[in-house]
């Protein structure tokens, strides 16, 4: 069965349930990039305390409501420290950024608009009440979630966990995704390839694309076009998460990925997506293990892993899939293409700030890698539109490196 690609995707992601692996406890250095499995309160207030944001004077906004006024000052708390009193009418405490503001007062008024004389403080502009003061638990209360399960960690993540006390994240086991590219022309790193052979790059930017996905690569040997060899690569594979297949899955008499996984049970869901690069790629069940035939031209299978394989990783990782955006971007060639398929496109995203650009690379087709390295993007082109023109708006797939 063919499908239209937003069909495609939404079938990926309606088979694959969002998975609850088994936890384990990883320290907050090496957290990133896991997916949290519990929820994470907060374990106190937080700010803890009435943050002072700016260096200045802690005063009673109503004894500034008049300015200039002229206020006494009772004292001083710096950052780490807090003042022992209360600050009364027509007074007011010397205050540095960080510091909890004292009982009594409801603001900070900066310093630049002050002029202190031994106990005196002239303040020059009035504030409203709470200026330049972040309330007590304003930002998370004491037992209210910080972090949720199922959240992919990342900077911010690790930020809030330190913040609230926790030197180890409990996160789910990362899901096994075995990798097997396929064909005769195709030769080990390690090998001299002849002049009609092709090196394996297929298993290399899998694996990376996989560990950057959340997932933990399992690279098996290059299986041949043959169906033996094929049959005992595979059922190797299907004892993964996730197995991906590259290779194999067009209309070529040795395009045997599909047939073999049938012979070995499988259920295929789809077998061919309305997209370029892409088209053949192949996804269904086998053994309890999900699958991917992801077609073998290089920049087939790092896009159809990126549209598919990606969310189904998060997915098993226990991450709800994240919607796929594709942000606009004004044309700064045109683009002509045959309709009926959506297009990823190599392009080259430029310009400047808020005012981006984008133009196709230009390719020999879905083998070309050097394309790809030479892109920071795929353009998108749906389906329906084959002529789009200088200054026009188009989606881009931002490429991540
Ligand atoms: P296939 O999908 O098997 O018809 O392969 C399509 C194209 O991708 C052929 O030109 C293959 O040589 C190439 N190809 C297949 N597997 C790999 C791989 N692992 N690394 C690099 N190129 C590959
Ligand atoms: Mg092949």
């Amino acid at each position: 069965m063919v499908l239209t690609f937003p069909n495609a995707r939404a079938e990926v992601l309606r088979r694959i349930p969002v998975a609850q692996p088994a936890i384990k406890h990883v320290s907050l250095e090496s957290a990133a990039g896991r997916v949290l499995a519990e929820t994470i309160h907060a374990d106190r207030d937080y700010p803890p305390f009435p943050r002072a944001t700016r260096d200045g004077f802690a005063v009673r906004s109503s004894d500034v409501a008049a300015v200039p006024a002229t206020l006494e000052i009772i004292g001083e708390v710096k950052a780490g420290s807090e003042f022992a009193g209360t600050v009364g009418a027509g007074q007011c405490v010397s205050i540095m950024t960080g510091a909890p503001v004292p009982l009594g007062a409801d603001a900070v008024v900066m310093v630049e608009y002050t002029e202190s004389l031994q106990s005196r403080a002239t303040i020059r502009r009035g504030v409203a009440a709470g200026e330049n003061v972040v309330p007590r638990g304003s930002e998370s209360a004491a037992g209210s979630a910080v972090v949720q399960a199922g959240y992919r960690i990342g900077f911010p993540e690790i930020a809030m966990l330190a913040s609230v006390g926790r030197a180890a994240a409990p996160v789910f086991r990362c899901p096994r995704v075995a990798i097997i590219p396929t064909g005769d022309e195709i030769v080990e790193l390690d090998r001299a390839p002849s002049s009609c052979q092709i090196r394996n790059s297929n298993s290399y930017s899998l694996r990376a694309q996989v560990a950057r996905a959340g997932g933990e690569p399992w690279a098996l040997p290059i299986a041949p076009d043959e169906i033996t060899r094929l049959r005992e690569i595979i059922e190797q594979g299907l004892t993964a998460d996730l197995l991906l297949l590259s290779g194999g899955v067009s209309m070529g008499k040795f395009d045997l990925v599909e047939q073999v996984l049938s012979s070995l049970g499988a259920e295929i869901f789809f077998d061919g997506v309305e997209i370029q690069p892409g088209r053949p790629l192949v996804f269904g069940r086998c053994k309890n293990t999900w699958f991917f035939g992801l077609p073998g031209n290089p920049l087939s299978t790092m896009v159809c892993f990126e549209l598919f394989a990606r969310p189904a990783i998060a997915q098993l990782s226990g991450a709800a899939a994240q919607p796929l955006l594709f942000p606009r971007v004004r044309l700064s060639k045109p683009v002509r293409v045959k309709p009926g398929l959506t297009r990823f496109l190599p392009a080259v995203l430029g310009g400047e700030g808020d005012d981006p650009t984008v133009e196709l690379s230009g390719w020999q087709g879905s083998g070309d890698v050097s394309a790809l390295v030479r892109s920071n993007c795929f353009v998108v082109v749906p389906p329906d539109c084959p002529e789009m023109n200088v200054g026009e708006w188009i989606g881009v797939l931002p490429l991540e490196r």
